[in-house]
């Protein structure tokens, strides 16, 4: 499995840590990063919607996620409406992260689909556009429910937990939303051109026309 370091692996972003070190984010600012929120992790209460409002502010327009309508209401606040939505069969080589909990050996969990979204600017998303999955949430696959209370007017709540991901609430007395976890996905560059590997995709059936190959081709048409 392979792991850059973190070095080459946030290589033309921006890093973004939190004072106590449990939450951050890198942003994209160079070349075909530029723009991209990478590895956005939370692990403490009411931190997420500040650290989204800053990435925003350095420039985060497009990001990928995992398909939970928790976390596409988390990012429609800001203004990110979903782009494509995709599963794991549709990519070609993504980097090994990216299929969550369900790539340790003792998860019974196939990998989650993704939501790219991107930002634009003063249109709010309407529900009917929302690509993830918003009935029987609270009974999915690996989902489990403890008590809570809201981190912004204290009303008694359930806190939803999935997977090993992701963990939240949306209060239906206030609408504040938190969220904990990895909420967004680790850079997946495009392949480089190296005259080798254009040899090598000339001769290529087109038979894998219909997969993806980097974040930058979620976005084009397919
Ligand atoms: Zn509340």
């Amino acid at each position: 499995m392979n792991s850059p370091s973190a070095a080459v692996r946030h290589r033309g972003c921006q890093l973004i840590v939190s004072p106590t070190a449990r939450s951050g984010f890198a942003v994209g600012t160079e070349g075909a990063r530029k723009g991209w929120l990478y590895d956005f992790f939370v692990n403490e209460p009411q931190v997420a919607p500040d650290l989204m409002a800053l990435a925003v502010q350095l420039g985060a327009v497009r990001l990928v996620t995992y398909e939970h309508p928790l976390l596409e209401v988390f990012f429609a606040q800001f203004g990110f409406h979903t782009r494509v939505r995709v599963e794991l069969a549709q990519l070609r080589d993504p980097p090994s992260e990216w299929s969550g909990d369900a790539a340790r050996p003792d998860s019974e969990l196939s990998s989650p689909d993704f939501l790219c979204m991107v930002r634009s600017e003063g249109e709010p998303m309407r529900a009917e556009s929302m690509q993830s999955d918003g009935k029987d949430v609270m009974s999915r696959p690996g989902t489990e429910i403890q008590k809570e209370n809201c981190g912004a007017c204290g009303q008694a709540l359930p806190e939803l937990r999935w997977r090993a991901i992701l963990k939240g609430y949306q209060c239906q007395q206030c609408g504040y939303l938190d969220v904990n976890g990895l909420l967004t996905l680790a850079p997946w560059d495009a392949p480089s051109k190296s005259p080798l590997t254009r040899l090598f995709n000339s001769g290529q059936k087109r038979s894998d026309a219909n997969l993806f190959s980097s974040e930058t081709d979620l976005l084009m048409q397919h």
